[in-house]
């Protein structure tokens, strides 16, 4: 049982369903804890109970309620239904919520009802409780809003859950200028959008900081060495002939460079291990090991003097922590990183791995990134979007935003350029303004 939160403390509902939700959720929720401001209500929806429980128990959060929707089988119709239909008859009962009427100044601060729902992303439980809090006439705030495809089938149905979610939510939260722009174009008034970063960044750096034993003793051994270079890689696109050719680039680096270890957690799929990893059996410096948890695998990421990967969500979270990320694939969806030299493509041509990350290693000082320069977040995200609820409760002072007014992308591609040939053309190793004068001009 939560205490009863002292009056005055505005009441927020935050919704978890996935494990990613738990993930970029968890933030949110210390944040509105330490504002002094809030007292989050966090409720699970209970579809991934093992999933998602570890991620609550590493942040010390215990939910005030699980929706107990049943197993993942559940239909997405049945899902909907059953969270619509369990949220309403909770905040009935512990809020006297009723639909009847918005909600009241006094009513938040001297009855406890609640000030907001927020919602993260595009699941269909996110839906369903942004729709069930507007029934009920509780204002609606969205993490990490502004991601689009375009195509409401792809992905299914998370496409269609992100743009239905905008529809009803109040208050936008954006991790990028460029998820605002694509609200901006669908109509979203501008200042109904506040540009946070992503608050999975926050929760990455939460876990690298947790120092979590590793499962798997050669891990342990790899991260106490003085180097340590961590190589993940299965997309699809690297299955024709790119597992192979990164494999033979790691095994003439690791042959060439005895001190350094190369670790390489590796994807569940069989073609994944027999490309990669077969080829890397046998290897002193080679660390080749199941899937991390991540807690584990954010630790592992923190210490490394370099990581090779065709995955997304690293190209986001490796520079987070200042280590630089050379992405193994033809092309990155990824821009923005590429442009603020967090990233360099590298592709997969064995020779041109074995330069790059030789090129690292030669002095992995000099190629730490500065976590500021992350265009995906710096670790503040949460903080933002509690000042920002604090500000809209009329408590706290206008937030601060996070990364530039304007994005350089949107503005090109508005004047009709291909970002991908203006990015060609940008000079190597370019980083952004970091000089006093520079801060000063744009008060940072
Ligand atoms: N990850 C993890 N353990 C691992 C490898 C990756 O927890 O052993 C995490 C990683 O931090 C990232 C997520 O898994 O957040 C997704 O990585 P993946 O390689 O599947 O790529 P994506 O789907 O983003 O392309």
């Amino acid at each position: 049982m939560t205490q009863e939160p002292p009056r005055e403390v505005t009441h927020i509902l935050v919704l978890i369903g996935t494990r990613p939700e738990a993930i970029k959720m968890f933030p949110v929720v210390h944040a509105l804890k330490r504002s002094d401001w809030f007292e989050p209500v966090v409720v699970t929806t209970g579809q991934h109970p093992d999933l998602v429980k570890p991620i609550l128990e590493l942040a010390g959060i215990e939910p005030d309620l699980d929706l107990g929707v049943g197993h993942p089988g559940l239909t997405l119709n049945e899902l909907v239904g059953r969270v619509i239909e369990r949220l309403d008859g909770f905040c009935r009962e512990r809020f006297g919520a009723t639909g009847a009427a918005v909600a009241t100044r006094t009513a938040i601060r001297d009855d406890g009802f609640p000030g907001g729902t927020f919602v993260h992303g595009d699941t269909s439980s996110a839906v369903a409780a942004a729709l069930a809090s507007f029934h009920l006439k509780i204002p609606v705030g969205h993490v990490e809003a502004g991601l689009r495809t375009g195509t409401t089938l792809t992905p299914f149905p998370e496409e269609l859950n992100r743009q239905l979610i905008s529809r009803i939510a109040a208050f936008h939260l954006a991790p990028t200028t460029t998820n605002r722009q694509n609200l901006v174009r669908e109509g979203v008034p501008d200042e109904q959008i506040f540009v946070t970063g992503n608050t999975g960044i926050d929760a990455l750096r939460f876990a690298a900081a947790q120092d979590v034993p590793f499962d798997d003793p050669a891990v342990t051994a790899a991260v106490a060495a003085e180097n340590y270079v961590v190589v993940t890689a299965h997309r699809r696109e690297n299955w024709n002939g790119g597992l192979a050719r990164i494999a033979e680039a790691i095994g003439l680096l690791a042959d060439s460079r005895p001190d350094t270890r190369f670790v390489i957690p590796l994807h569940p799929n069989p073609l994944v291990r027999a490309e990669l990893g077969e080829p890397l059996a046998n290897r002193a410096n080679v660390v080749r090991s199941e899937p991390l948890t991540y807690a584990q695998f954010a630790r592992l990421m923190a210490n490394a003097a370099v990581i090779l990967t065709d995955s997304g969500g690293i190209q986001e979270e490796a520079p987070a922590l200042g280590v630089p990320v050379l992405v193994a694939r033809e092309s990155t969806e990824r821009g923005e990183g590429v442009v603020a030299g967090t990233l360099k493509l590298v592709g997969t041509d064995p020779a041109a791995i074995v330069d790059e990350v030789g090129n690292v290693l030669a002095d992995p000082g000099e190629h730490r990134v500065d976590p500021e320069d992350n265009p995906y977040g710096d670790g503040h995200a949460a903080e933002r979007i509690a000042a920002a609820g604090a500000y809209l409760a009329g408590i706290g002072p206008p937030p601060v935003r996070f990364g530039p007014a304007f994005s350089r992308k949107v503005v090109l591609e508005a004047a009709g350029y291909d970002f991908g040939e203006f990015d060609e053309s940008l000079p190597r190793g370019a980083q952004p303004d970091r000089s006093e004068e520079h801060d000063a001009w744009v008060g940072r």
